[in-house]
C-alpha cells in the first residue's frame, strides 16, 4: 500500500516554508507495540508500549526530520546538505539527499560510528569524513561551512528537523485515543524530546489530548543535562548519544521540567541488560534506544516513578542492526560443530 508521505499526511500541523518539496521514503507511521511482559516484570501497574521509530525507512526516527530538512533545502535550490553526525542522522541524510538527487556531506567522530550506520551513509552515496574528535567538535565545523558555502545544514538545530519529528507525538496519540501517562526518551543532541513535546503540546491545544510526563535519559558517562555543565569527553556504549554538549539541552530541560518529568542518567551496563530485556519480547534496539527502559526500570524500582492505571511509552529511536558489533562483541563466541547428527546432540545435550 502507498501511505501519504508524513509531511502531506501532517501538512496543516506542521509549519514548514511554502517552498518546502516532498522528498520521501515514506516514513512514519510506525508501530506501537505493546510490551505486556516487560511490564509485568518492572512491577510499575502500568500498560508499557514501545514507539518502534527502528522501522523508518533508513532505521532510525531521524527520517522524520530528514523528509522535512532535505525537502525545504530542495525547494530552496540547495544543491548540497551537510550534517554532522553519531551516525543515524548521516544514514538519513544520505538517503534523503538521494531520493531528492542532492550531495551529502557527512562529519563524523573518527571510529565512534556504529557500523550498521557508517555502511548506510556510503551505501548510499554520501561523501563521509571522519574528524579526529568529538560528535560535538564535528558539529562545530559543518555550523562554520554551512555559514559561509551554500550547504544545507541538516542537523537538529534545523528548525524543520523539529517540525517532521513531532509527528511521532501526533501518530502515539492517534494510537492512544490520547496522550500517555509518562514518555521515556533516550537524549542526545535534546531535539527529538524537544519536538515530542512540541508536538504533544500542539495536539492537546487542539484536541484536549493531555499532556504526557517527559523521562529523558542520557547515558551516564555523557550526560551534560544531568550534571548541568557540558562533557569534554562523552564515552558510552551507546553511541548515538555519546554527545556532551547538546544543541537543544536548554529547551530539553525546560520542556521536561514543563511536563512534570526529569532528565536523569542510565549506566552502560543498565543499557546493555535494558537491550536484552527488550529483545526477549522480540524487539531488537540499538543500545541508545535501550537507555529509555534502563532509566524507567531503574525509576519504577526506587519507587521515583508514579504511573499506576496509566500508559507508559518507550520511544524506540534506532534499530538493532544498527550497531550488531555490540552483541556479537560482547557474547561469547557462538559453537561450532562437524557436520554430523550426533554431535548435533551431544552439544544440545550439554545444557
Ligand atoms: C539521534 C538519536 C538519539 C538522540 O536524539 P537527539 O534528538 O539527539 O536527542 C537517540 N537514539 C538514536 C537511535 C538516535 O539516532
Amino acid at each position: 500500500m502507498t501511505a501519504k508521505p508524513l509531511l502531506e499526511r501532517y501538512q496543516a500541523l506542521l509549519d514548514m516554508p511554502a517552498h518546502t518539496r516532498s522528498v520521501s521514503l515514506q516514513e512514519g507511521g510506525t508501530p506501537l507495540l505493546p510490551l505486556p511482559r516487560l511490564a509485568e516484570e518492572l512491577g510499575g501497574g502500568f500498560e508499557l508500549y514501545a514507539k518502534v521509530e527502528g522501522l523508518n525507512p533508513t532505521g532510525s526516527f531521524k527520517d522524520r526530520g530528514m523528509t522535512a530538512a532535505v525537502g525545504e533545502a530542495l525547494g530552496r535550490g540547495a544543491k548540497a546538505v551537510i550534517c554532522a553526525s553519531t551516525g543515524n542522522t548521516a544514514a538519513s541524510a544520505a538517503a534523503y539527499a538521494a531520493r531528492a538527487g542532492l550531495r551529502c556531506i557527512v562529519l563524523i567522530p573518527e571510529g565512534k560510528v556504529a557500523a550498521g550506520k557508517l555502511a548506510g551513509a556510503l551505501a548510499y552515496g554520501a561523501q563521509v569524513i571522519q574528524v579526529s574528535g568529538s560528535f560535538d567538535q564535528a558539529l562545530d565545523l559543518v555550523v562554520q561551512l554551512s555559514q559561509r558555502q551554500p550547504v544545507a545544514l541538516v542537523n537538529s538545530l534545523n528548525p524543520h528537523r523539529l517540525q517532521g519529528q513531532k509527528t511521532a507525538a501526533f501518530e502515539i496519540i492517534e494510537d492512544l485515543g490520547r496522550a500517555p501517562d509518562w514518555l521515556c526518551l533516550p537524549v542526545g543532541n535534546a531535539g527529538n524530546i524537544s519536538a515530542y513535546w512540541m508536538g504533544f503540546r500542539q495536539y492537546d491545544q487542539l484536541h484536549g489530548s493531555g499532556l504526557p510526563r517527559l523521562l529523558g535519559v542520557q547515558a551516564a558517562g555523557a550526560a551534560p543535562l544531568v550534571h548541568g555543565a557540558p562533557v569534554a569527553q562523552p564515552e558510552t556504549v551507546a553511541t548515538a548519544i555519546r554527545i556532551g554538549a547538546p544543541a537543544r539541552g536548554e529547551q530539553a530541560l525546560k520542556a521536561a521540567e514543563e511536563s512534570g518529568g526529569r532528565i536523569i542518567a542510565a549506566g552502560d551496563e543498565e543499557i546493555l541488560a535494558a537491550q536484552r530485556r527488550l529483545a526477549g519480547e522480540g524487539l531488537w534496539v540499538e543500545p541508545a534506544s535501550a537507555a529509555g527502559p534502563a532509566g524507567l526500570a531503574a525509576e519504577v524500582a526506587a519507587g521515583r516513578l508514579d504511573a499506576q492505571g496509566g500508559r507508559v511509552v518507550l520511544v524506540c529511536t534506532g534499530h538493532g542492526l544498527k550497531d550488531p558489533d555490540i552483541i556479537t562483541g560482547t557474547l561469547p563466541p557462538t559453537p561450532v560443530i562437524p557436520a554430523e547428527f550426533a554431535a548435533l546432540e551431544a552439544l544440545l545435550a550439554e545444557e
